[in-house]
């Protein structure tokens, strides 16, 4: 039996679900600590499975929890030999000992002779950590004899003129070896950058713990890019599903924002109290879910009873009030019961904390993206997020929040939406007796949140014509201007604008 399957075995004995990641790589319930969701990782490579807890259990105690040897990690129980293309075997016993036979004085790589044409090569610490990458899908090579092997003792030709990228284990020997290939390699490779791993203590560990090679990250960018490196990017940016824009509901806002929202990017919508904001972010979370993109809703202020009975009203279209009075008629109850049927599974998250940090936001969705893969975030609202640091001014405070955001959406390539409450002021009324609108100067302790946000839409709502005005004074990928939407908040919902204006 193949260990992979042993530990998924074990897991499945034990009671847990097992979300599969593709093939040889899943998620299930960890054993060593008190785990509600899947949040073991499991990858097998080459002769050997991964595991990796993403709450931080340790893998010898994962081992234990599940009445293993670290031996039931490797397919063969003596552990595995890794055999370099010159003749020398270095021998791996699950205890993690290393013999070495064979041609010693040999100077090849681990692996150069599996190279092929294209794509970066990996160099990495360890064997493992290449049979970790080419499970990735990747190209690796290493050294042996890990952190302590000096670079020129041995044959780096097979990776003359190509693009390599180093991922250095994060400790302080990894790093020196990292900068000493960094040197030797640059007159070899046709570019050298320097990654590490997006978590963990190596390659191997990135791996395990569900991540791709595109996650590593980059310590030293190169300012110099051969034109292959170059256009490689482009077309994985180009084929990645994840770079492509997340539509919102609305086409007509849409076409505003070069096709709805962009991975990686903070978007903050901002309005009054009752001007839509709340309804517009949930519209946009649901209706991502609904095309299969997992979305987490993150609501201060809603508890999860009142959440569902918007995205019900909005979603099938059922009065928000009768619902709220319990008083449906029939044809609402078959309405929600035929869009509950339909979409049961769809990958939404909620959580209505009523005291929750930008930290433990970033948390959650951190683990959404490893279970679930997640894509969208929404926040309601920055202003009623608990202070990370209640030492520092509320104005701080909401900075920090913006940063933070910010960086979550970029490490892990989804949208975050972030909604802002708006000062009072729009409300005063101009000289023609119209309240004017909303600025971006109007986001309350606002400097950061402007700097922070690639995307920012502001909302006004004229109550007697039904339009929400979506003012739209920052965009990264599109034009500014405005659109119109209709209201329908009877339905806790917006839509497209029917009439051309
Ligand atoms: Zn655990």
């Amino acid at each position: 039996m193949k260990a992979y399957e042993r530990v998924i075995d074990a897991a499945r004995a034990n009671g847990s679900p097992v979300v599969e990641r593709g093939s040889g790589q899943a998620m299930v319930r960890c054993p060593a600590h008190d785990d509600g969701r899947p949040s073991l990782s499991v990858k097998a490579i080459d002769g050997q499975v991964l595991i990796y807890c993403l709450a931080g259990c340790d893998t010898a105690a994962v081992v234990e929890a599940f009445g293993f040897t670290m031996a039931d990690l490797f397919d063969d129980a003596r552990g595995y030999t890794y055999e370099y293309p010159g003749g020398r075997k270095v021998h791996r016993t699950p205890n993690k000992e290393f013999r070495q036979s064979g041609n010693t004085d040999d100077s090849s790589l681990f692996h150069s002779d599996r190279l092929s044409g294209n794509g970066p090569v990996y160099v990495v610490e360890g064997e493992k950590d290449v049979l970790a990458i080419e499970a990735a899908g990747g190209q690796a090579v290493t050294t042996p004899c890990g952190a302590n092997a000096k670079p020129e003792r041995f044959n780096w030709e097979p990776l003359r003129g190509r693009a390599v990228r180093i991922v250095v284990d994060r400790d302080e020997p990894g790093r020196r070896r990292g900068a000493m290939l960094l040197e030797h390699l640059s007159g070899i490779a046709l570019s050298v950058s320097m990654w590490e791993p997006r978590i963990g203590k190596d390659a191997a560990d990135h791996i395990a713990a569900g991540y791709d090679l595109d996650d590593f990250r980059c310590l030293s960018e190169p300012d110099v890019l051969p034109f292959s490196e170059m256009i490689e990017q482009w077309q994985e940016w180009r084929d990645s599903e994840q770079a492509k824009p997340i539509p919102t509901p609305w086409w007509s806002l849409n076409r505003r924002i070069a096709g709805g929202l962009h991975p990686g990017r903070l978007v903050v919508v901002g309005a009054r109290t009752g001007e839509g904001k709340s309804v517009m972010g949930a519209n946009i979370a649901v209706h991502a879910a609904e095309m299969g993109i997992a979305s987490l809703i993150v609501s201060v202020e809603m508890p999860r009873v009142e959440i569902a009975s918007r995205l019900l009203s909005s979603q099938a279209q059922v009065s928000y009030e009768r619902m709220t009075t319990r008083t449906l008629f029939n044809e609402d109850d078959v309405k929600i019961a035929q869009y509950v049927a339909d979409h049961i599974n769809m990958p939404l998250f909620v959580c209505d904390r009523p005291t929750i940090s930008i930290e433990e936001v970033a948390r959650k969705a951190r683990l959404l993206k490893q279970t679930s893969d997640l894509g969208l975030v929404f926040i309601d609202y920055a202003q009623l997020l608990r202070a990370s640091d209640t030492r520092v001014s509320r104005q701080e405070q909401v900075s920090h929040i913006a940063r933070s955001a910010k960086l979550l959406a970029m490490e892990l390539n989804i949208v975050v939406i972030l909604a802002a409450q708006l000062n009072r002021e729009p409300e005063k009324q101009g000289k023609d007796g119209k309240t004017r609108a909303p600025r971006m100067s109007d986001l309350r302790e606002s400097g950061e949140l402007e700097q922070s946000a690639d995307v920012i839409l502001l909302l006004q709502r004229d109550q007697y014509l039904g339009d929400v005005y979506v003012s739209i004074p920052k965009n990264r990928t599109g034009r500014t201007g405005q659109v119109v939407l209709q209201e329908r908040y009877d339905q806790a919902a917006l839509k497209d604008s029917v009439s051309a204006r």
